[in-house]
């Protein structure tokens, strides 16, 4: 069955006509779902019965159904963990900040992408999400803090350019004017090279920003963390890179997770330096989250600063990211992992 959340509405238009029903039915559906954020049809007050009698049999609605809610207390960062009608588990993170809102979302349950210190790869991928549960994670948030939210980053589970099709869907639901209407401009997508889909959204032309998980700056110890660098060079990398800025104009953001003793000497510093030599870009720093699973230590705060100012000397500018919300598993993957562990011991 075909799923009633991640239609656009042209397509519900064309939905509602081939059941035989009037084109204007497919605004009000929209709208409770996108604008309203119903949880089910029992909400959909203006809709008769007959008709989402109809969609309920025709398609699928998802719903996501909250399972844990955990707030620091540092920050008021939130980490939610839903769960999927299958039975699948999802996190999500909200962040507060000054200038608004910010959603942390998952693209897929699990990972097959294999970083070395992430915990979201450690069981492989398990499925995509379709663009409903990628909504529905923003739309959960908006409902139970009833808070808006301005800003979404596609950066929790998942490698959304391994699930590119729905990720675009996505973004198109997101971002249209008849539904949570976000600016492109407050959309980021992480990933982790990815290269030809990575010229693929450049194509698409689209103002969200890009994010590259970098993490190292030559080849050889990029490969240590991350199996893709064995798929595309950095080279490769860099120049698709360069063609996303060319396209869309969007300076791209990288991602530098700093591991003790593993890339954040000074060589490190200028390897990186050099890379991005000429480039226009930002550069986060964000000290490693340790997982359990593997001995990857933090670098210490001298060797965080000495890195950033390295880089800043070079005309690079760098921002070390503040860590919100480390004291609820704020590390992409931890709290599943964490709730997953204790269900099986149980
Ligand atoms: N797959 C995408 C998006 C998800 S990960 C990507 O690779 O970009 C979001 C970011 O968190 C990535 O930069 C990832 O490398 C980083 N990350 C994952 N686990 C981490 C950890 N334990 N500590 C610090 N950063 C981590």
């Amino acid at each position: 069955m075909k799923d009633l959340k991640s239609f656009t509405l042209d397509e519900l238009k064309e939905e509602m006509e081939s059941l035989g029903e009037k084109p204007f039915r497919a605004k009000q559906l929209y709208e409770w779902m996108h604008k309203k954020q119903a949880v089910y049809y029992d909400e959909m007050t203006n809709i008769p019965k007959k008709l989402t009698e109809k969609c309920a049999s025709h398609y699928t609605y998802t719903v996501l159904t909250p399972v844990r809610v955990q707030e620091s207390k540092a920050d008021g960062t939130r980490k939610y963990l839903f769960e999927l009608p299958d039975g699948n588990m999802v996190e999500s993170v909200l962040m507060r900040y000054k200038h608004g809102n910010s959603v942390c979302i998952s693209s897929q349950v699990g990972c097959r992408m294999g970083c070395k210190f992430c915990a979201s790869t450690l069981d492989g991928l398990e499925r995509n999400l379709i663009p409903s549960e990628m909504l529905d994670q923003i739309y959960a948030i908006i409902r139970h803090t009833g808070e808006r939210v301005s800003n979404v980053v596609v950066m929790g589970s998942g490698e959304p350019m391994d699930n590119y099709d729905n990720l675009l869907k996505f973004i198109t639901l997101l971002t249209d004017e008849n539904g949570l209407n976000i600016s492109q401009r407050n959309v980021t997508v992480s990933t982790c090279g990815i290269v030809p889909k990575m010229r693929e959204l450049a194509d698409a032309q689209l103002q969200i920003t890009l994010a590259i998980s970098l993490h190292a700056a030559t080849n050889e110890k990029r490969r240590q963390l991350m199996p893709i660098a064995d798929r595309y060079s950095l080279y490769e990398l860099m120049e698709s890179c360069i063609y996303y800025f060319e396209r869309t104009g969007r300076r791209i953001t990288f991602e530098y997770s700093l591991v003790r003793d593993v890339n954040d000497t000074d060589e490190d510093a200028m390897h990186l330096t050099e890379l991005l030599d000429g480039l226009n870009c930002h550069v986060n720093l964000i000290p490693v989250n340790p997982i359990k699973e593997r001995d990857y230590v933090q670098s210490e705060r001298r060797a965080v600063e000495a890195f950033k100012n390295k880089l800043e000397k070079n005309g690079i500018n760098v921002t070390i990211r503040r860590e919100m919300g480390r004291d609820i598993d704020g590390a992409c993957g931890q709290l599943r992992r964490r709730y997953m562990e204790r269900s099986t011991v149980s």
